[in-house]
């Protein structure tokens, strides 16, 4: 087991080169598959740490890669670094980022003191929040012949430790998610000289909402359905031949998540019909629900403590989220933990403003390294020990078997 301090020196030397330009990501928030300032400024360090770097891997301009051993299992470090519009890093994705290059450099330079075995990657999987790079990713084989991955992802303080008393969890339920573009066509006319003649393509958008909040009374209090109308009527004096809405519904496991797309779809369909336009209905990205390994996470757990941190082992509630890690946790053993930021405004999750104010301060960095140390530790566990690996091999297959 490599010691605290060993670990210690690379992590300084990267922190006291990088901390200000890791800070220039917070500053440039970048939307999905737009991420070049992120992208370049983690090539650019990972460069400068003498890290041969693959730039836009895997066919995505904003994803990279570089690696470290040449022989044992294969770990991978997931990097976010992808933003909201208008709000910034109100995920803390830059954070995301940090713990993720944090791990990588810290087992990288155990493995060269060491000489231990074993083989690790840090891949950049832009655009989580929108379209879903990990599912590009995954298609696009940089998961292959991985034995596990790791990531984490900050969240408010409050959340865990008003529960629990914790400042995190290394396990985190995060639901399945399926995102369906509704398109109408109706036909255009004046509204006050030959309405009769139009086809409405904005009340088949009214009619279809209204149809989905009929459905949510008879909805599982775990699901969820929300909207964005993305293409509506500018102009009062024409009625609206086309329009346009953003779908999303969300269910703890993908057997349920499935069936409560159908009812959307009867619902958007029915909008439809009552209206006479037409309806093309298109998926968009599906995200699985978040697997749990009870070895990967135990490990975690028991890393954090070493550094006084007490995370769960397993949030018991599902968080009303979702994730394209999702994926990536049903293809090999993974985990996705959760650390605890302070928030100024209580009662934030995520996706607000002072959640964006948090993910951009030195405290947050900190915490950021602490967890990388512990992800790093963690994955050192599965190259180094048999036995621990094999157990993570088996707590995934009878996960996804559940
Ligand atoms: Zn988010
Ligand atoms: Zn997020």
């Amino acid at each position: 087991m490599p010691g605290p301090e060993e670990i210690k020196s690379s992590i300084d030397a990267f922190v006291e080169k990088s901390s200000k330009r890791l800070g220039e990501i917070w500053e440039n928030p970048e939307l999905a598959y737009e991420e070049v300032i992120a992208h370049d400024t983690l090539c650019a360090i990972l460069e400068e740490n003498g890290f041969q770097v693959t730039r836009h891997a895997h066919g995505l301009d904003t994803s990279f890669e570089a690696s470290f051993g040449s022989r044992g299992r294969l770990m991978i470090f997931c990097a976010e670094y992808d933003a909201l519009p208008d709000i910034g890093h109100a995920c803390g994705h830059n954070l995301i980022g940090v713990a993720s290059m944090t791990a990588f450099l810290a087992l990288a330079s155990v493995l060269k003191a060491t000489g231990q075995p074993g083989r690790i990657k840090i891949l950049g999987t832009p655009a989580e929040e929108h379209g879903g790079g990990k599912l590009d990713l995954l298609k696009a084989g940089a998961f292959d012949g991985a034995d596990a991955a790791l990531m984490s992802h900050p969240m408010p303080h409050h959340y865990y430790h008003d529960k629990h008393g914790s400042v995190g969890a290394a396990g985190a339920r995060l639901v399945a998610k399926h995102s369906k573009l509704a398109e109408y066509k109706g036909r255009t006319a004046h509204p006050a000289a030959n309405p009769w003649d139009g086809v409405n393509a904005l009340d088949a958008v009214v009619a279809g909402y209204n149809n989905v909040s009929l459905m949510r009374q008879q909805m599982h209090p775990a699901q969820r359905v929300h909207c964005a109308i993305i293409d509506a009527p500018k102009r009062t004096n024409i009625i609206a031949g086309q329009t346009a809405v953003s779908w999303q519904c969300r269910s703890p496991k993908m057997d349920d998540l499935r069936k409560l797309t159908e009812r959307l779809c009867s619902c958007l369909h029915a909008g439809a019909l009552a209206t006479g336009c037409q309806l093309d209905l298109k998926d968009e990205s599906a995200y699985s629900d978040l697997l749990l390994n009870d070895t990967l996470c135990g490990l975690y757990q028991d890393h954090m403590a070493r550094y006084s941190q007490n995370v769960l082992k397993a949030d018991p509630e599902y968080i009303q989220a979702s994730t394209d890690f999702g994926d990536v946790s049903y293809a090999l053993p993974a985990i996705h933990a959760m650390f605890c930021i302070p928030v100024k405004e209580k009662g934030v999750v995520t996706h607000h403003w002072s959640f964006t104010e948090a993910a951009g301060t030195d405290v947050a960095f900190q915490i950021c390294l602490t967890v990388g140390k512990c992800l790093a530790l963690s994955a050192w566990d599965l190259l180094s020990d048999d036995r621990k690996y094999e157990a993570a091999v088996a707590d995934w297959k009878n996960a996804r078997c559940e």
